[in-house]
């Protein structure tokens, strides 16, 4: 399935598309606040309109949008489903970690429409409208290894292509999304779990040299741009590592620890080591 096949397939299902980055293009397309397109490292998830107006449902128009190289954005929150219902996607980080949520809850995972992702799946649903739903994974946290999307969201849709190559696909094309199951609709409905106060920091790991001491703590003090501090924290460190042969087991968590101190939320954190390590791996 190639994008423009895909945002067909969307359209033709219900779901409006709007076109994201390509990895396959010289730079990304995407239009964010702050984000440099020139520089850009997330490449292939960057939506190139502002996505929660600029969508379609216009077959005509996909295929103008997509005749250039674009992955397809799907717009979570335009969507309507069935019997005044609202698109809920569980999306995985890795294969199987809904269903492991769904068992550590003491409940089955219920197979619906599902796009493989390069790391996991997504697996789309229709919820009730009336409830109010949004990026909180409620007492999934802690216990599912994803995201949850859901109103003002969007995810990147089947024939999209991954930075790694990877393509995104349809699992079935003949199976719609079916009804969230009461057991995930509670579990999001769980009230947010309060910020947590910031954890005591406990400084930085023992038995590391001294350049990651002082990039965890350079994190760690972090109270303004928390973000690209771990962020350019975590890049020395990796390249630290790899430069002086010293294995980088630790380092993360180190790194995670830190970000956390400062109010991150772990999934910030993880994202933003990520990308470090990804970069500098190359
Ligand atoms: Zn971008």
């Amino acid at each position: 399935m190639t994008p423009l096949e895909g945002a067909l397939w969307l359209v033709a299902h219900g779901f409006p598309v709007f076109p994201c980055d390509h990895p396959g293009t010289d730079r990304c397309s995407g239009v964010g606040r702050g984000h440099n397109p020139a520089t850009c490292e997330e490449r292939g998830k960057h939506p190139a309109v502002p996505f929660t107006r600029a969508y379609t449902s216009d077959p005509q128009q996909v295929r103008q949008t997509f005749a250039r190289p674009r992955n397809v954005g799907v717009a979570i929150g335009a969507t309507l489903g069935p019997d005044d219902t609202q698109l809920l996607v569980v999306d995985s980080d890795e294969p199987g970690a809904i269903e492991a949520a769904a068992a550590k809850l003491g409940h089955q995972h219920e197979p619906t429409m599902r796009v493989t992702t390069a790391k996991g799946h997504h697996d789309y649903y229709w919820a009730p409208r009336s409830m109010k739903l949004g990026n909180g994974l409620g007492s999934l946290r802690g216990k599912f290894d994803g995201d949850i999307r859901a109103g003002n969201a969007y995810v990147i849709g089947p024939g999209s292509v991954h930075r790694s190559g990877a393509v995104y696909e349809l699992e079935e094309p003949e199976a719609p999304p079916v009804y969230a199951p009461q057991w995930l609709l509670d579990a999001l409905r769980a009230p947010a779990v309060p910020p947590r106060p910031r954890r005591p920091y406990m400084g930085p790991p023992t038995g590391k040299t001294s350049p990651l001491v002082r990039l965890v703590s350079y994190v760690a003090e972090a109270t303004t741009n928390r973000n690209n501090r771990l962020y350019w924290a975590a890049c020395r460190a990796f390249e630290h590592a790899r430069t002086s042969g010293e294995p980088d087991a630790g380092i993360a968590q180190a790194l995670l620890d830190a970000g956390r101190h400062t109010g991150l939320s772990e999934a910030e954190c993880r994202s933003t080591i990520r990308s470090a390590y990804q970069r500098t791996a190359r």
